[in-house]
């Protein structure tokens, strides 16, 4: 299904239904931008506001504007209070200016799965494009679980012809944008980088960084390493852009390299002095992102030799 990048699923989770089924649900893993102006008067008792496009949104909207802009129609199912079909931020508790309404053969399947799952619970947002049909819930990476409505939801969805795969898991979280955790990390790779230049630095490696959890970063890297590999190729051919060490191309293999690692400890090391506690190992900080800017082709050598630290490039020019 033709989702905007934001909403394509990279994984799936698992999901117990009340009978013991497990079925497997795609999820995406997308940032949010966190709202940073005046919070709106009203939020639904605090939920979290982000910012689309400059507006103030809950998640359940930013994720239908997503799919509206991309084409598809579709509406976010607030099942506070009763039934509300909505496309714009509420105003008051009662929902009732905002209200839209949906197409009859949507609400008539909505109607048939609640009557089937014996809950009025549902996803946050249903949407349809032509014949293709997705509902989505948004989840708060590690703040939001499925309630139990929504769980005897799913098994209605199913049951009445819904694919597991229209049945999306967003799990979302805040952009941390170009927040690092530490000014003095953002320092350190301006210093490195471009010289002290800060302006260059954020117009330059601005998308070589990517803050969210370095598991995710790994399995989305997985899913593209293929086509990057040979996009890079294409481009710079079959050489090293590392060259930091002397046996540098001897071996003829080649892979790709996050220049920026996804993740290092060495700024925890070499900054800010933390020593290992109780054998562990000091904990390492989540950086670098897959965007092809921050991938480059690197002999085994240089690669193995490099692992995970921070170098200043050398032959790679970006
Ligand atoms: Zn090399």
């Amino acid at each position: 299904m033709n989702f905007p990048k934001e909403l394509r699923p990279t994984d799936k989770i698992e999901v117990q239904l009340f009978d013991g089924t497990i079925v497997n649900l795609p999820t995406a893993h997308p940032k949010f931008p966190s709202w940073k102006e005046a919070r709106p008067d009203f939020d639904f008792g605090k939920k979290p506001i982000l910012n689309y496009k400059k507006e103030a949104c809950f998640a359940e909207l930013i994720i239908l504007r997503l799919l509206l802009d991309q084409g598809w129609d579709g509406a976010w199912i607030e099942t506070y209070g009763g039934t509300h079909y909505l496309r714009s931020m509420p105003k008051a508790w009662n929902l009732q200016s905002e209200h839209i309404s949906i197409p009859k053969v949507k609400e008539d399947l909505l109607q048939k799965i609640w009557k089937t799952a014996k809950t009025k619970a549902c996803f946050d947002v249903l949407a349809w494009h032509g014949d293709q049909l997705a509902f989505f819930e948004a989840k708060r990476k590690g703040k939001d679980k499925l309630t139990s409505g929504q769980i005897k939801f799913i098994k209605g969805a199913l049951e009445c012809g819904i694919s597991p795969e229209s049945l999306i898991i967003v799990e979302w979280e805040e952009a941390a944008l170009s927040d690092f955790q530490y000014p003095e990390d953002k320092k350190f790779f301006i210093n490195l980088l471009t010289n002290g230049d800060e302006n260059q630095f954020d117009k330059k490696y601005k998308d070589c960084f990517d803050f969210r959890d370095p598991k995710i970063k790994r399995k989305e890297f997985n899913l593209i390493r293929n086509k990057v590999f040979k996009q890079l190729l294409s481009k710079y051919g079959k050489r090293c852009r590392l060259k930091i060490h002397p046996d540098c191309s001897k071996i003829n293999k080649f892979d790709i390299d996050h220049f920026i690692p996804l993740s290092t400890n060495e700024l925890n090391k070499k900054l800010r002095k933390m020593k290992p506690a109780n054998g562990r190992k000091v904990p390492a900080q989540s950086f670098g992102s897959n965007n092809i800017k921050n991938l480059i082709i690197a002999c085994s050598r240089c690669s193995a030799f490099k692992k995970h630290r921070i170098i200043a490039a050398r032959g790679a020019s970006f």
